[in-house]
This record gives C-alpha cells, structure tokens and sequence, in this order.
C-alpha cells in the first residue's frame, strides 16, 4: 500500500500505524499540519473493509481539520485518527489505553478526541495513559452536538442572506436526525422553516414528525426532493456525480464531514448553481466549543462561539463569487492562506 504516493497524502507531516498485539488494536493516526498549533482532531472506530480504505479516511479527514481549525481562527492544527475494528466486538479498555500510548508517544503533535463510535468513557481510558485528549468530560457542556448544530444553523442563514431569502417559510430538506440533525431540526423549526427528512432510524423521523410537523421520506431521496435549502447530517460523499444532477434544492448546507464525493463535486454544484456551503466551514461549532488549553467553558460560552461561523461563511461565499470559483476552492484557497500566513482570530 503506498502512503507517501498516496492520492489524500497532500502535505502531511506524520502518518503513524499503531499495532498493539496484546489489545488487538490497529490504528493509524494522521497529523496532517501543526503550523498554527498541534494537531486537533477526532479518534473513529470503524469496521474499515481494509487498511487501505481506513488509510484514505483517516488522510482526508486530517486535512479537513487543518483547514476546519485554521478557518474557525484556532491557534490549533489539523489531525485525526482511526481505529481499525468493530466498536461493539472490538473495543476494549485496553485497546482504547493501547491507543493513548501511541499518543503520548507523538509527544503533543497530535491531540485526540471523540469522534463516531468513541464515547467520554474511551477518552478517559486513553487519558490514564496520556494529556493529549480533548473534550473528555462526561457533563452535557462536554457534548459538542448542539454547538455544531448551532453553526449549521448560521451558515444556513448566511446562504439564504446570500440568496436574498427569508428563513421562514421555506423547505428545509434534512438528511439524518442524529445529535445534531435533530437538534437543527428545532431550531429550523422554531424559525419557521418547513421540513422534509430522512433517517435510517424509524423513530427518529416519527419523532421529527411529531415535534415539528416534519414530513417524512425515504433513505436515500431527500436529496431529490424540491427544497430551498438540503441539509445532509448523516453521512459523507453523499454529493457526487449521480446525485448531484438529482438535486432538488438550490442551496447545500449540514453538519456531514466530506460531504463532497471529489473536489471535482464541488465544480458539478458550481456549475449547477446550487450554492453549497463547504462542509467544514459550518460544521466547525463542535471544534470551536472545545476550550483551549487552562480554559474552562460554559455551555453558553461554548454556544457564544460559534458565532463565528457568521462570519466565515460569509468570507468564502463572497470570495466564491467575486471570484467566480467553487465555493470548496475559495474555502481551501483561504484556509491555505491562513496556514501560510499563522493564526487569526476571528471576532464573532
Ligand atoms: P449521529 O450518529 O448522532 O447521527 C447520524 C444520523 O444519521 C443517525 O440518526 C442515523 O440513523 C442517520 N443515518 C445514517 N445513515 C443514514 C442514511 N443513509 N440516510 C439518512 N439518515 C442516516 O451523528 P451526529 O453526531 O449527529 O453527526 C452527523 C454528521 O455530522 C456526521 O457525519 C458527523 O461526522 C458530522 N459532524 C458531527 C459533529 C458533532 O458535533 N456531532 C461535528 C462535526 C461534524
């Protein structure tokens, strides 16, 4: 398997495979960039079919947190981990204590988190072993879901100002109803939005019906249906060549990471004139949530945060259209500007 020639290599500076024999762990951790600071970002537990498909995860999930944390304006770089394995067989204790030795062993580069499939309980299994870690508390200010929430909210509304559309009243087709998809269901709700969504989890829609009049579709064709605005909180690479063409709404924006198949995807959307706020731009709440080191923050003062998102969102979509280029290259050209350039910080 070729890593240093691999296609998501970009510019990393360490990738590290982690193999513990006696936990069973296999893992591998990707610091993508610490020029502004170490390298923040989530550990995933997945049953990967191969190493090769976990390697091109973890690789481009890396580099979407160096640009996710240079944009939100942190003094923090991008990195990620993930951990080969069925999280309802395959976890451990150990495995998760396994994995905070070869934290510790990169010596503060990378700072590890929560991520899908670990829980505060893992990160306090990889804190026994390690000071990297980040958001490891078990208080509902710890959960970083309605943060996140929150910033997708605002980066909706800043597409809509963008359109010249009003909040209220519109169609709001929303894709998985997860911690954050149905916390954002309410506050879409609350301000007057009409929903359409979808979840694997028949519960989880009749709760959206019942809570906020939702209509219910299918898995797999809220993408399709006639909206202003789409929001996909459940998976990545949901926007690609096949689905793209099928779009019903004129305006993209929700919590998934990588949500673009290709950066190519982001073109096809261009080209359509759907406005698609970049993933990583709006999503960044649950990151900018998480205190800085010596800090302690309140649920309010993590929600004041996201305050932020206002402002980004609205610098690379007028970059996007004053210079006439995809919005996920003007996000990345300005992300890239910031890692060159060090640190700012972005007053809400
Ligand atoms: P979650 O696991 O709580 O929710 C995901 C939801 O999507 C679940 O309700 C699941 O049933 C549903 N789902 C799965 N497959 C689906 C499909 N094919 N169609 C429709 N629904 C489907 O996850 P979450 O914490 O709400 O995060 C949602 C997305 O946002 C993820 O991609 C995550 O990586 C990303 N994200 C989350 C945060 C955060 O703070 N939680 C921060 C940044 C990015």
């Amino acid at each position: 398997m070729a890593v240093l020639d691999h296609i998501e290599f970009d510019t990393h500076e360490t990738v590290a495979f982690c193999r513990d024999a006696a936990s069973g762990l296999r893992a591998i951790i990707a610091v993508h960039d610490t020029r502004l600071g170490p390298a923040l970002g989530g550990c995933r537990m997945l049953p990967y079919a191969s190493e090769a498909e976990a390697l091109t995860d973890v690789l481009r999930l890396s580099r979407g947190m160096s640009y996710k944390n240079a944009l939100a304006g942190l003094p923090l770089g991008g990195g990620k981990s993930v951990i080969i394995g069925d999280p309802l067989r395959d976890k451990t204790p150990a495995l998760m204590r396994a994995f905070g030795d070869f934290v510790e062993r990169l010596g503060g580069a990378y700072i590890t988190a929560e991520d899908s499939n670990t829980a505060p309980q893992d990160m306090a299994e990889i804190a026994s072993r390690t000071r990297h870690v980040r958001n490891m508390g078990f208080g509902p200010e710890d959960n970083p879901s309605p943060v996140t929430a929150l910033g997708v909210f605002y980066g909706i509304q800043v597409g809509l100002q963008v359109l010249g559309l009003p909040l209220s009243g519109i169609v709001v087709a929303l894709e998985g109803l997860g911690k954050v998809g149905m916390d954002l269901a309410e506050r879409l709700h609350q301000a007057g939005a009409k929903l359409i969504v979808s979840d694997t989890s028949a519960s989880r829609v009749a709760e959206a019906v019942a809570r906020f009049g939702a209509e219910a579709v299918a898995v797999g064709t809220a993408h399709r249906v006639p909206a202003t605005v789409f929001a996909p909180c459940a998976l990545g690479a949901g926007l690609n060549a096949d689905t793209i063409p099928e779009l019903g709404a004129r305006m993209i924006a929700g919590a998934a990471n990588n949500q673009l198949a290709t950066p190519e995807d982001g073109a096809r959307l261009h080209a359509r004139g759907v406005l698609y706020c970049p993933d990583y731009v709006v999503n960044a709440g649950g990151v900018l949530g998480i205190p800085l080191p010596g800090e302690t923050l309140t649920m309010p003062q993590r929600m004041e945060r996201a305050a932020v998102i206002l402002r980004t969102t609205r610098e690379v979509l007028d970059h996007a259209h004053q210079a006439q280029i995809p919005t996920n290259v003007a996000a990345d050209a300005l992300a890239e500007r910031i890692l060159q350039q060090g640190c700012r910080r972005v007053a809400a």
